[in-house]
């Protein structure tokens, strides 16, 4: 009677420690601030000035178990976010921008509305992101077109937020755009302003034409940006540069893609792209 007492009492034992195993391996999940501590660490945050205010923006649940990655914080995103499950949403570019959010009135309510519903928390990284020697748009940019001797690049209110390189083989801007449209899902244009064999490039993703004129100075062969506002076409033309211009959104993508093997390595929590590419 009493052995058969022992041998209950062991099965619930062995049974409850295997099924609470199995439990926790099933719900591998991370607290917020263990994320965007090692987040704010790791892309050194605090340290990069800019008209993004970088970090966590939206706090909600404490414990996060998937989470969404996107390039920009709008309903779109959020709303696909939710639809997969995730608890968290990083992004490149966030929701607050410099006192963007003095009123939360109409799109701004309309955003925040829906992650505070439903306990989401938002982390944007702008800068830091396109810089990071790692994982940033820029540098992944060069590696996506196999650059060698890659530098920093791109000067903007002394720092350098860009990268540029040289390729092995000399390539014109047609094979260029080719294998951009091809890994990024984009479509190019481009001013041919410069030489027709291409060398050395410059890259600053998104919006990057602010780093025309050190392309000129630096005299490389070509400048590779997401999108140039108009003016930025007649500096090409006197500064006699090739410019390709592969989408501000395309540009962006690889940065937050590049963190998500990080986190889910890191805190073993489940991620996922959230594609919203803006069609036009
Ligand atoms: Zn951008």
């Amino acid at each position: 009677m009493i052995h058969e007492i022992y041998t209950t009492k062991n099965f619930q034992k062995i049974f409850l420690e295997n099924y609470l195993k199995e439990y926790i391996i099933q719900i591998k999940m991370a607290e917020i601030k263990q994320i965007t501590n090692f987040l704010d660490e790791e892309l050194k945050t605090a340290q990069v000035e800019d008209t993004s205010n970088n970090g966590l923006q939206v706090a909600g649940k404490i414990e996060v178990r998937k989470i969404a990655f996107a390039v920009d914080a709008c309903v779109e995103v959020f709303e696909k976010a939710l639809e997969a499950g995730a608890d968290m949403i990083i992004v490149h570019h966030g929701m607050s921008w410099a006192d963007s959010l003095k009123y939360i009135t109409g799109i701004n309510y309309n955003r925040i509305k829906l992650l505070i519903k439903n306990d989401v928390s938002l982390y944007a990284s702008h800068l830091p992101l396109d810089m990071h020697d790692k994982y940033g748009n820029n540098i992944q940019l060069a590696k996506i077109l196999e650059l060698d001797n890659i530098e920093d690049f791109g000067n903007y209110h002394g720092t350098a937020i860009g990268k540029m390189g040289c390729f092995n083989h000399d390539i014109t801007i047609e094979d260029l755009k080719k294998i951009l449209e091809n890994k990024l899902n984009t479509k190019c244009t481009a001013y041919k302003f410069g030489k027709d064999k291409i060398k050395t490039l410059g890259i600053v993703s998104g919006g990057g034409s602010l780093a025309l004129n050190e392309a000129v100075q630096k005299n490389l062969d070509c400048f590779l940006i997401g999108e140039a506002p108009h003016q930025s076409y007649h500096k090409a033309k006197e500064g006699r540069m090739n410019v390709i211009m592969a989408g501000h959104y395309e540009t962006e993508t690889v940065g937050v893609k590049a963190l998500m093997p990080l986190l889910e390595e890191k805190f073993g929590v489940e991620v996922v792209f959230i594609d919203a590419q803006p069609k036009y």
